[in-house]
């Protein structure tokens, strides 16, 4: 079992990393690529930087720094998180198990623009199957995604629900293994529903769209749970039951711990200022906080 297993490796994840290192618990960090730092040009506000750097270019050295350090770094998705006592990790690349984890997954995902969703958030539009399966059971539902956390969500659900589909709205579906769950690669128009969620209308046919003769087609559906892209830090803290802001950022305390025990969150998303000077102090402070947790457990069994 690993100690501490740390997601996300910008910043705040490689932060907690190299504290962890140090503090010898050889942490396992799992990462899928460069974050918010791929879009920054260039940075000049933090410690120690004396000439310009790009945001990609500070990624790469916080990686090969933790490797210096001997940081184990695991190029994959987390899907999701589950366990009892222990923290069991899911990734595109098997499951972990774990004493204590950190979330460093950056900032929050935005809200896909599909008319309809917004208005019709908690009112059959969800972002979580681990939370709100339950209210399924026996009915149709739809999973807007097309890579491995949608398909993670989708099994999440077929349990219950009486018939399970992915929407990929276009996208070219990218699961990395076979599956039998129905895929829908139409373009949506829109999700629709007086008062709660009806259906989905699908632009059916481009061709005769592009001739001028638009048609859709609706789709009957009681759900629709968004699961797009990866798993961010709020999907993956909601499945765990951890309460987040009302801003949809992680809830911790002054020692980055969330409402879970042995469950800590660093960096953009715990919310507050955006920038790598926070999220290197708040990583700072949760690696620290994970061993002093993992050392106390020790200790306790
Ligand atoms: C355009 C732009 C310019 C900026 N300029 C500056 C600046 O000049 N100065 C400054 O201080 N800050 C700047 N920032 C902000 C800064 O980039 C962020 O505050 C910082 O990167 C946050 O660090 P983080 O570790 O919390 O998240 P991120 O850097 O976003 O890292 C998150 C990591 O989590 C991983 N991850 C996410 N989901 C999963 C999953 N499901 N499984 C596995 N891994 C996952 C990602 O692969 C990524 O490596 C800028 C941001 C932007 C967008």
């Amino acid at each position: 079992m690993e100690k501490i297993i740390i997601v996300g490796a910008g910043p705040a994840g490689i932060s907690a990393a190299l504290y962890a290192a140090r503090g010898n618990m050889d942490p396992l960090v799992v990462d899928n690529g460069i974050g918010a730092l791929e879009k920054a040009e260039k940075i000049e506000n933090y410690y120690g930087l004396e000439c310009l750097l790009s945001g990609r270019e500070l990624y790469e050295r916080g990686l090969a720094q933790a490797r210096r350090l001997g940081v184990r770094i695991l190029n994959a998705q987390v899907l999701g998180i589950g366990g009892f006592d222990t923290f069991e990790v899911k990734t595109t690349k098997g499951s972990f198990e774990a004493e204590s984890v950190i979330l460093a997954t950056g900032g929050k995902r935005s809200t896909p623009s599909i008319p309809g969703i917004r208005e019709l958030e908690g009112r059959g539009v969800s972002y979580c199957a681990v939370c709100d399966a339950f209210f399924y059971r026996g009915k149709e539902v739809a999973v807007l995604g097309h890579s491995d956390f949608a398909l993670h969500e989708a099994e999440e659900l077929v349990n219950l629900a009486s018939g399970v589909t992915i929407y990929t709205d276009g996208m070219e579906p990218e699961f990395s293994r076979e599956h039998p769950i129905a895929v829908n690669t139409m373009k949506i128009q829109a999700i629709e529903g007086e008062g709660r969620v009806e259906g989905i209308r699908l632009q059916s046919d481009m061709m005769m769209q592009e001739e001028g003769q638009e048609q859709a087609s609706f789709m009957p559906t009681d759900g629709v749970f968004v699961a797009l892209g990866t798993a961010g830090s709020s999907e993956i803290a909601r499945q765990m039951g951890a309460e987040l802001t009302e801003k949809g950022h992680i809830k911790v305390d002054e020692k980055m711990e969330s409402t879970i025990p042995g469950l800590f969150a660093a960096g953009d998303c715990t919310g507050g200022l955006l920038q790598v000077a926070k999220a290197v102090y708040e990583g700072c402070q949760a690696g620290i906080s994970a061993i002093q947790y993992v050392r106390r457990r020790g200790k306790e069994s």
